[in-house]
C-alpha cells in the first residue's frame, strides 16, 4: 500500500487560511490503512479545525466525507454534486489521489493534508515499513522475495557489500542487512544457486528516467 503521515496542523491551518467553506475529503483505501487518510482521520482533523477557528473567532464551514477511493474517477464522482458548495477541497488521499480530483475538478483548489511517504506494509500495530520501490523491473523471484532496491541501503544486486555485523545493516544498525536475509531464506529453501547469476546495473529508466509512467491494459478498455 502506499503510506501517508499527516502535515502538521499548522502547515495545514496555513494552506486553508484564504477559504471559508471547505471540503475535507479522506480516502478509504491505503491511506485509511496507515490511519493518515481514512473517515476516522477526517473527522479528527476536521474538529481541530474547527475547534482552532473557533478559538481564533474565524468563522469557517467544513462538511466531511470519505470516498472509498480518491484515485478512481468513478469514486471521484460523488464530488460532483457537492464541490461547488465549498471554496476549498482539503484531500486526506496520498498524492495520486489529490492529482486525481484536481484532474476531474479543474477550477477547484485541492489541498493535500498528508505527505505522501512511501509503498510499504503493515509490520505491527502502528509500524509501517517500505519494501517496494516500484522499479518497473521486479527482482523479487531471484532474491528470495527481499527487495535488495528497497532493503539494501545500497541497493546492491550481487552480494553484500561485506559490512554487516550480526545481521544489522552496516549503515543503519536498527535495520536487518537485505544480503543476510536473501542468503539466509536462499539456504532454507534449497536455492543457493540463484546466486550464481551475476545481474548487469537495474535500468533505472523504468522507474523514474522517462516521466510519469503508464500501464496500459487493452484487455481493460471499454
Ligand atoms: S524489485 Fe522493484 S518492483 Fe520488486 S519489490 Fe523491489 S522495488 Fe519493488
Ligand atoms: S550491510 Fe547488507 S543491507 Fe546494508 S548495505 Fe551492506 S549488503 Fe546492503
Amino acid at each position: 500500500m502506499i503510506t501517508a503521515e499527516r502535515k502538521p496542523i499548522s502547515e495545514i491551518k496555513e494552506m486553508i487560511a484564504p477559504y471559508r467553506k471547505i471540503l475535507v475529503v479522506g480516502c478509504g483505501s491505503c491511506v485509511a490503512e496507515c490511519a493518515a487518510g481514512g473517515e476516522k482521520e477526517v473527522g479528527l482533523l476536521s474538529s481541530a479545525l474547527r475547534m482552532d477557528a473557533k478559538a481564533s473567532g474565524k468563522e469557517i464551514e467544513i462538511k466531511e466525507i470519505t470516498l472509498d477511493r480518491q484515485c478512481v474517477y468513478e469514486f471521484i464522482d460523488h464530488l460532483a454534486e457537492i464541490i461547488s458548495q465549498y471554496d476549498a477541497v482539503l484531500s486526506l488521499a496520498c498524492g495520486a489521489g489529490v492529482q486525481a480530483v484536481a484532474e476531474v475538478f479543474p477550477k477547484a483548489p485541492i489541498l493535500p493534508a498528508l505527505n505522501t511517504t512511501f509503498l510499504g506494509e503493515t509490520k505491527e500495530a502502528g509500524l509501517w515499513v517500505e519494501n517496494c520501490r516500484g522499479c518497473g523491473d521486479c527482482k523479487l523471484g531471484v532474491f528470495a522475495a527481499v527487495c535488495p532496491v528497497t532493503r539494501c541501503a545500497k541497493g546492491l544486486f550481487n552480494g553484500p557489500c561485506g559490512g554487516s555485523k550480526t545481521d544489522r545493516c552496516e549503515v543503519d544498525p536498527d535495520v536487518p542487512c537485505a544480503w543476510q536475509l536473501i542468503v539466509t531464506r536462499l539456504e532454507d529453501m534449497g536455492q543457493l544457486d540463484l546466486l550464481r547469476k551475476v545481474h548487469p546495473p537495474a535500468d533505472w529508466s523504468k522507474q523514474q528516467g522517462k516521466g510519469p509512467r503508464k500501464i496500459i491494459r487493452e484487455d481493460q478498455r471499454t
